[in-house]
């Protein structure tokens, strides 16, 4: 018998290699914006014309390609991302196999203008099923425009597979959210029929999360940050009650790729467990970053499925992180009874049989005989020289003059206890109880009062912080050595910023320089070892503010650093403890609401009870 084998002309392995990347034209848009995001771009316009059917075109303002290159980047395997098989092994760039082009040059019309940096004149060339029609210098600006069109011309099974205009339309704005969710900074414009769909300016991760999908997305967003040796997570999770009955804004990204992990899913779907109803999606943008060394993404020609090294334990780091993420922002499973008893706004709470009279407490009784001798630094400072709660409810009401008797009491920061309120004491006062060191339920007269301890605090940190950055008349524990803290250039910045605000607070910068800043003082209510995580997190939060949200700087301030500040969920109290923070909660302008808009408080009526026992 003769030999038979031979191998495959180009322009045929070409279209066999394009059957594998290039599905739909949503592939074909993945792909260019990718290599405009490797060619490091800063701003990408995408056109497409009758849901890429007729066109799709890619504009960047990157590095562009040289005659040569231009010429090259249609070649199968032609790459200059990698350049030998240990690369394979550390891939930095979205492309690496260098068969995109190549394979989308076989099976439409393609042309391709660009220019390097460095050269006067760009070039232009056309190509079609894989044979160069036309090569010429043209002037072009710096970058690179693809254009696709006719896709699958030559293959008209493949053309006749392909959907309606909608449904090719969504997956290719699937793709384009993909992307643009992956690189905030870089612009991204998007236009389908000559109109415009998306116009994403360079942002932050919320605020491109916010231009995507909607205004309302800010409030559902709940931040996730964790770091350990082989992972790092950050990005958001949508808060439970915004679960969906189908698959709605799922996004896994690793090293800022999309990926497709039904495994990982399933890991964050296990932390959303009793949360949202069975069966519902959990909405999440969860950004993973792992070692090049520890992932294969070779394993499919779109990239979209990797291998991790330690799956297992990226699926139990990622299911602990956004428990804790859920839990820490009080998105915890909100008690199940009718809720009947006028919670709905903190006015019609105030109509009700008021509840802060009902507790009793006696009045001669000092929680905190003791602790004036000692000097701590903690919330309850400032409320220790007053008797009773009801002084402390009038002192809130007053203003500043409760505060500058405190002045010359000495704080000393060393005594630091990490528990906010004397511990010694425990006689008389209302019956108080703790539930899972989370709630403090308290009888009252028509029935029972809950209290979510750690919203509970940080409104009253909240309001406290407030008033002393808008009255300027906080005090400050001196520090007896000065904390010494590093922070990235830009944080520094960001904390320029607001420099003024923290000191009304009780801040005291001694330094702020290029990446360390030394504090001599700081807020009474405030622990010192606690003063680098509440600066941290005050940063994340002023990057993440979205500008047009309507809240003012001293507003994000006051609430971010109460939410780091305030006790948490898990700490126990004792009973005068529990009752200090009730009386300090009533003593508050808003006794109901959280900063953040959460419920701090709900009653039962014995009606509700009655009702379960019938
Ligand atoms: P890969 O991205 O895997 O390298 P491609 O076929 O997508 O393979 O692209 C081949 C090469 O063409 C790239 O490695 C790059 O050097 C060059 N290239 C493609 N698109 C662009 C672009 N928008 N700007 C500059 N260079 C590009
Ligand atoms: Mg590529």
């Amino acid at each position: 018998m003769t030999d038979i084998i031979q191998l495959l002309p180009d322009h045929v392995a070409n279209q066999i290699a394009a059957g594998e990347v290039v599905q739909r034209p949503a592939s074909v848009v993945k792909e260019l914006l990718e290599n405009a995001i490797d060619a490091k771009a800063t701003t990408i316009t995408l056109v497409i014309k009758d849901a890429g059917k007729t066109l799709i075109q890619v504009t960047d303002d990157g590095v562009g390609m040289s005659t040569t290159d231009a010429r090259l980047c249609f070649e199968r395997h032609a790459t200059s991302k990698i350049k030998s098989a240990e690369d394979l092994f550390n891939i930095h760039t979205k492309g690496f196999r260098g068969e995109a082009l190549a394979s989308i040059a076989a099976i439409a019309h393609v042309e391709l203008k660009t220019k390097t940096g460095d050269t006067e004149v760009g070039t232009k060339i056309m190509i079609e099923g894989s044979e160069v029609t036309s090569q010429e210098a043209a002037v072009v600006p710096k970058g690179t425009t693809i254009s696709v069109k006719n896709l699958f011309y030559n293959i008209p099974a493949r053309r006749n597979f392909l959907k309606s205009n909608p449904v090719e339309t969504r997956h290719i704005i699937d793709e384009f959210h993909r992307v643009a969710l992956a690189h905030p900074k870089i612009t991204f414009v998007m236009l389908h029929n000559g109109s415009d769909v998306f116009n994403l300016p360079s942002s932050n991760l919320r605020q491109r999360i916010v231009n995507i999908f909607g205004a309302k997305t800010n409030e559902k967003l709940v931040p996730v940050a964790e770091e350990t040796e082989i992972v790092k997570v950050s990005g958001f999770v949508l808060k439970p009650q915004f679960a969906k009955k189908s698959r709605g804004e799922q996004f896994f990204f690793v090293n800022n790729r999309f990926i497709k992990s039904p495994y990982l899913h399933h890991g964050v779907n296990a932390a959303f467990e009793g949360l949202i109803k069975d069966g519902a999606q959990p909405g999440y943008f969860l950004f993973l970053e792992v070692d090049t060394k520890s992932i294969d993404i070779n394993i499919h020609p779109t990239k979209t499925e990797i291998k991790f090294d330690d799956e297992h334990a990226i699926y139990a780091m990622l299911r602990a992180t956004i428990k804790h993420s859920l839990g820490q922002f009080s998105i915890a499973p909100v008690l199940d009874f009718n809720k009947d008893s006028g919670f709905d706004t903190p006015y019609e709470y105030s109509k009700k049989s008021p509840v802060a009279p009902t507790i009793e407490v006696d009045k001669d009784f000092n929680p905190f005989q003791k602790d004036a001798k000692q000097g701590r630094g903690n919330t309850s400072y400032k409320r220790e020289k007053t008797a009773s709660w009801e002084s402390l409810y009038v002192g809130l009401k007053q203003d500043t003059g409760e505060v500058t008797s405190v002045e010359n009491i000495e704080f000393e920061s060393e005594e630091v206890t990490g528990s906010l309120f004397d511990t010694e004491s425990e006689e008389a006062g209302q019956i108080t109880f703790q539930l899972q060191n989370k709630y403090i339920m308290s009888p009252i007269k028509s029935g029972m009062m809950v209290i979510h301890q750690h919203l509970a605090h940080q409104r009253i940190l909240y309001e406290e912080l407030l008033k002393n950055i808008t009255v300027q008349e906080a005090v400050s524990q001196q520090l007896l050595f000065p904390l010494q803290l590093q922070f990235s250039k830009p944080d520094i910045k960001v904390l320029e910023k607001v420099r003024e605000q923290l000191e009304h607070t009780g801040f005291v910068f001694s330094a702020l320089k290029d990446e360390q800043i030394e504090i001599s003082g700081i807020p009474v209510s405030i622990i010192e070892s606690h003063v680098e995580n509440v600066l941290e997190s005050l940063i994340n939060d002023i990057k993440e503010e979205v500008p047009d949200a309507g809240f003012s700087q001293n507003d994000l301030l006051a609430k971010s650093m109460a939410k780091s500040m305030a006790i948490k969920t898990g700490t126990a109290l004792n009973k005068v403890e529990r009752e200090h923070l009730i009386n300090q909660l009533f003593a508050c302008k808003e006794p109901s609401m959280s900063p953040y808009n959460k419920p701090i408080l709900v009653t039962f009526d014995v009606t509700d009870f009655d009702k379960k026992f019938m």
